[in-house]
């Protein structure tokens, strides 16, 4: 997917406005080539001898996005037992998922232990608990190096009063829990934040880990997270993975042989594998001219995509209907009763009511985060694959709405 002349690309040259057309508006639309390209990106980027790439799906959950995943060879990063139910329904192995929940309730992380999947744990009162309830299953500890990897405060979860993770300062404590308790610790974690930018600061984490590592005997595999950083502009900064991967790699296959054994490299991304394979497109239903502004309203908002209003996130909006005209200063907003701006201020080719204006990005942390606030139903989701495309989700219906409310019979 790229953007030519103003238009967009998938692969196999399909038309957005055609899938508007077929599937009507607001409408997700993923690009499967792009998500392969990108998971092979980061394989090549990590010349190791056992790497694991585990998809986060909380980035976008749809099942069929999971199975594309899986076939590519990824395993699977979980943060809540739904997640966990969805991938074991996707296809994937027990053994490829990891369980890294926070602050869930200790029947939780039982019934991951059922499922039979892998568990990661980030506190040493629910370790305690773990160990004496499950005394032979193995673990992997989540450890926080408070390392701040930058990304805004609501991503960020690695500096010192972050609630993520078992404090590195603890590893006394920590390390005695497991001794006492003969806990099997088969893996270690860290996941410091949303964006790497800067390599030298993820490899400070990392020696962290690796320190870590050496009090503990036969672990299977250390486990970095994620932070891939994509870029949400044109000239946008993005994460330099094979630059990454070649000082990383280096210094993971030296401390295998410190260790005695050649453990496997893990990560966790979300937003790097799905992110730009995504875009969202919605009509144009107004253009309103205000004495300072220009509004361009249109047929969704904060319930569809949320990120611009919750994180101040920045995405690329085009105008597909009228890609070559000459371009204007626009404020692209939702139609939801509070302030759903997507974008301040953007030059976007001149907009006519109607139009199809595409935001880019819109692969992670989108769809998975819609709502049905305003009582609108959520859009329909496409896949294109070898240049077909697929609906991989319907459109919401009313009934869906009513689904579960019962109507108790005082007000009938
Ligand atoms: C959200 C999350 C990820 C994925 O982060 P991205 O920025 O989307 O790559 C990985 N690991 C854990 C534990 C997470 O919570």
């Amino acid at each position: 997917m790229e953007l030519l002349n103003g238009q967009y690309r998938f692969s196999g040259d399909t038309d957005p406005l055609q899938l508007v057309e077929k599937y009507g508006s607001p409408l997700y639309v993923y690009d499967g080539e792009r998500i392969e390209s990108q998971y092979k990106r980061l394989q090549t980027a990590f010349p190791v001898k056992d790497l694991r790439i585990h998809y986060a799906c909380k980035a976008l959950t749809n099942i069929n996005i999971l199975r594309l995943l899986k076939h590519l060879g990824a395993g699977l990063d979980t943060v809540s037992i739904q997640e966990v139910w969805i991938g074991l329904k996707a296809g994937f192995a027990p053994n490829d998922i990891l369980y890294t929940p926070n602050c869930v309730s200790m029947e939780e992380i039982n019934m991951a232990v059922e499922a039979g999947v892998r568990v990661n744990i980030d506190n040493i009162s629910i370790l305690e608990q773990f160990g004496h309830e499950h005394p032979d299953y193995p673990v992997c500890l989540r450890i926080n190096p408070h390392i701040n990897a930058g990304g805004n405060s609501k991503i960020s979860v690695g500096h010192i009063d972050s609630k993520f993770g078992i404090s590195i300062h603890q590893l006394p404590h920590l390390k005695k829990v497991v001794d006492t308790l003969g806990i099997n610790v088969e893996g270690l974690h860290m996941h410091t934040g949303s964006d790497i930018l800067d390599a030298e600061v993820f490899l400070r984490g990392a020696e962290i880990l690796f320190q870590a590592a050496l009090h503990f005997e036969g672990l299977d595999y250390l486990d970095f997270g994620s932070g891939f950083k994509v870029a949400y502009t044109e000239n946008g900064v993005s994460t330099d993975v094979e630059a990454l991967g070649q000082s990383l790699s280096t210094r993971f296959t030296e401390f295998c042989e410190e260790y005695g054994k050649d453990l496997g490299l893990m990560f966790e991304p979300g937003k790097f594998l799905v992110s730009d394979s995504g875009v969202f497109f919605a009509k144009v239903n107004v253009v309103k001219t205000t004495p300072s502004t220009v509004f361009a309203g249109i047929d969704s908002g904060l319930n569809h995509l949320i990120r611009p209003m919750f994180y101040a996130a920045h995405h690329d909006i085009v105008n597909v209907s009228n890609p070559s005209a000459k371009p204007r200063i626009y404020t692209v907003v939702g139609y939801i009763c509070e302030t759903d701006t997507f974008g301040v201020n953007r030059k976007i080719s001149d907009i006519r009511e109607g139009d199809i204006l595409g935001l880019k990005n819109a692969g992670a942390y989108c769809y998975s985060m819609a709502s049905n606030y305003n009582s609108r139903f959520r859009p329909a989701e496409v896949l294109i694959h070898k240049g077909k495309d697929y609906l991989i989700r319907e459109r919401e219906t009313l009934d869906d709405l009513l689904n579960k409310q019962i109507e108790i019979p005082i007000f009938a």
